[in-house]
């Protein structure tokens, strides 16, 4: 049996220009990722699961309305709040994934269920909300999910075609969506994201944090991996999965191979992002290609949060 564990949660990555941030919200972002790293954590040093532990971090920012999943999830193109969700056990390599729900508190559990709960990986708009009011998922009304910020964001591009990804106070360079990902005492893996997907995204669009193996991958025999960034790049990179590849097929280490993924194979196809990954001995990489990331790990005891790419 493994004695290490390790967690790793991002909410997020993109332009997060200190001059663009607010002390207060810095703040407020850095303890949303510190709860869910104090979450997650607590999980796995009590002999927890790493899919319980990833759960349970992923539920944190969920419920932080902060951050562009659950609560905070940010406005599609139809005026409503729309969200997505997937899950990866390393050891069987099950997964449950969710697309397209709306009024469930928290989607991760939902993708969880439907991992445990069913014959299916991927459920998606009315079917997904059928199964969810079969499992007693817990659904909250509009004015919980509403947000003044995340909907003048919404009105001041609804009548464009552009879409914007969340928190872009100046730029359209910043994403919302949240993660974890998690080594447990027993040597497993475990991998969670979770989204509102982008501002005024169109009916119907689907990105990356759903599809297993672009967003969201997880195998004991490398590494567990969540993604965030402009979801159509990491799809036609499949990107947490190539990840994992590079590490099965070409023997480099989660270091080497996530740079490879986030600063060649990515950028060579234009796309802007980064991820948050572990692997079976404990290791943890959080490579971005961005001005930054809201990013957190927990490894040999200690924890940390960050946002930005340099410190000063
Ligand atoms: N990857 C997400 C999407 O394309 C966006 C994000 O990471 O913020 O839906």
């Amino acid at each position: 049996m493994s004695k290490l564990v390790s967690l790793a949660v991002h909410g997020g990555s993109g332009t997060v220009l200190r001059e663009l941030l607010s002390a207060e919200d810095e703040a407020k972002y850095l303890t949303g990722l510190n709860d869910a790293l104090a979450a997650g954590s607590q999980v796995l040093d009590a002999g927890g699961s790493a899919i319980d532990a990833v759960t349970a971090a992923v539920v944190v920012l969920e419920d932080c309305p902060m951050f562009n999943a659950g609560r905070g999830a940010v406005y599609a193109a139809n005026g409503k709040q729309e969200m997505d969700a997937s899950i990866m056990e390393g050891l069987t390599r099950n997964a449950g994934a969710v697309s397209m729900i709306s009024g469930i508190k928290n989607p991760i559990k939902l993708a969880r269920t439907i991992m445990e709960k069913s014959d299916f990986v991927f459920l998606a708009g009315e079917g997904a909300m059928e199964f969810a009011k079969a499992h007693n998922m817990t659904f909250e009304p509009e004015s919980y999910f509403h947000n003044e910020f995340r909907y003048q964001q919404w009105l001041d591009i609804k009548d464009t075609n552009r879409t914007q990804l969340d928190h872009a106070h100046l730029k359209d360079e910043k994403f919302g969506t949240v993660g974890a990902v998690a080594l447990d005492v027993h040597g497993n893996l475990a991998a969670a994201t979770s989204t509102g997907g982008m501002t005024n995204k169109a009916f119907g669009r689907i990105g990356d944090s759903p599809m297993i193996g672009a967003g969201t991958y997880a195998n004991n025999a490398t590494c567990a991996v969540s993604c965030t960034g402009s979801g159509e790049y990491f799809i036609r990179g499949v990107a947490a999965y190539d990840v994992s590849c590079l590490m099965e097929y070409k023997g480099l280490t989660l270091q080497e191979a996530c740079d490879t993924v986030v600063h060649d194979r990515l950028l060579a196809l234009g796309g802007d992002g980064g991820l948050i990954a572990v692997d079976a001995n404990g290791n943890v990489a959080l490579p971005f290609n961005t001005d930054g990331m809201y990013r957190g790990y927990y490894k040999e005891g200690v924890k940390c949060a960050e946002i930005f790419k340099n410190k000063t």
